[in-house]
């Protein structure tokens, strides 16, 4: 069983901030880079509020180069998926599957690491109808980015009122050609120059009010998907949008599953670290306080373990926050190894 001082567990902007400023502070640290490596900025076009790019660059390229930033500095990446973890006394364990998918299953290695940075980010979200499960790579998406090139010249209809929503939206006119944004109230929540930008678009429409109650098409021969029904949400009447694609944009759920009953999680399931709790309507455990919680800001409910990214942060959730996050993690990290050495 290999020995690390530092396990950085996920690959986005916040993890390979983390392993860069461990790898600096010679603590060797070893990134799992779990079932998405680079994280959700991978299933990005153009960033451009990345600071130091006014040009905007590539998701894919600003990860990759992240990660080559670490290795730089001597962060070790591999390819694995955290499978299970124990964090009931330290060195804390931490076991692995080898397959890309994250199959248990499959082949595994075993860690010990003195310390934890938890970056493991959220995943997106389906609608989980079960009308939905069929049509899942077949006409229903959660990446624009990945799939928007396959509907050019057809009807599409983007699910949900954020930032993704409209920046996806946007981008999918490129291709189709009209796209009908579903959201189930009567305002969008995304940034005001996105949303005009959006309902100045002539192939946009938006269906206020309305929630997908029905994905349909044909399975035999092929799966096609041929609309949604949707319900208003004001007065609960029905009516069919044809489609040929229905991207989600719905927002992400935390990937905490590994730590459920490990660590402390808020009730929709993201890991509270001491910042977490500072923020308005913070839904943790009752009997949680800052005082049960180690005295540094990405600190989890068990020493010695540290959260940082879209893992923790229902608030910010920019690529830039995570890495900051990231950064501020393996700092205490370096601190509250220090102490232990130092015994203070
Ligand atoms: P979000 O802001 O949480 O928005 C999710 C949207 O989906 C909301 O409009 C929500 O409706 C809707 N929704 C949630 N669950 C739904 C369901 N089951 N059925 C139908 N609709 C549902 O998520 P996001 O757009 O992915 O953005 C996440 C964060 O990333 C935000 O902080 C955002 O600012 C940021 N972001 C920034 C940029 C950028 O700056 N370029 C781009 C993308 C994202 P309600 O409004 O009714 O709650």
């Amino acid at each position: 069983m290999a020995h690390h001082t530092v396990i950085v567990l996920g690959s986005g902007s916040a993890g390979l901030t983390a392993a860069l400023y461990a790898a600096r502070a010679n603590l060797n640290p070893l990134v799992l880079e779990g079932k998405e490596p680079g994280g959700q900025l991978t299933w990005t076009t153009t960033v451009e509020n990345f600071p130091g790019f006014p040009e905007g660059i590539m998701g894919p390229e600003l990860m990759e180069l992240m990660r080559k930033q670490a290795q730089k500095f001597g962060a070790e990446t591999r390819f694995e998926t955290a499978i299970s973890v124990d964090l009931s006394s330290r060195p804390f364990k931490v076991t692995t599957s080898l397959d890309p998918s994250g199959d248990p299953s499959g082949e595994q290695a075993h860690y010990t690491a003195d310390a934890l940075i938890v970056a493991t980010g959220a995943s997106a979200r389906w609608l989980d109808l079960p009308s939905e499960a069929p049509y899942r790579g077949h006409g229903v998406s959660t990446c624009a980015t990945c799939d928007g090139a396959l509907y050019r010249g057809r009807a599409i209809a983007v699910v949900g009122g954020g930032d993704s929503a409209v920046e996806e939206a946007a981008f999918l006119t490129r291709f189709a050609s009209h796209v009908t944004v579903i959201h189930r109230r009567d305002q969008l929540r995304a940034s005001k120059v996105m949303q005009e930008r959006l309902l100045a678009n002539p192939k946009v429409t938006m269906a206020w009010n309305s929630a997908v109650e029905e994905v349909y098409g044909t399975t035999e021969p092929v799966k096609e998907l041929k609309g949604v029904v949707l319900k208003s949400t004001e007065n609960g009447s029905t009516r069919k949008l044809e489609i040929d694609g229905l991207f989600l944009a719905i927002g992400h759920v935390p990937n905490t599953r590994l730590f459920e009953g490990k660590l402390a999680l808020t009730r929709a399931g993201y890991l509270i670290n001491r910042n977490a709790l500072a923020w308005d309507n913070h839904d943790g455990p009752a009997g949680l306080n800052l005082g049960s919680l180690a005295n540094y800001g990405t600190a989890t409910s068990v020493e010695g373990v540290f959260a940082c990214g879209d893992v923790v942060d229902t608030h910010y959730r920019q690529a830039i926050t995570a890495a900051g996050s990231g950064c501020a993690a393996a700092i205490d990290c370096e601190k509250w190894l220090e102490s232990q050495h130092s015994g203070h």
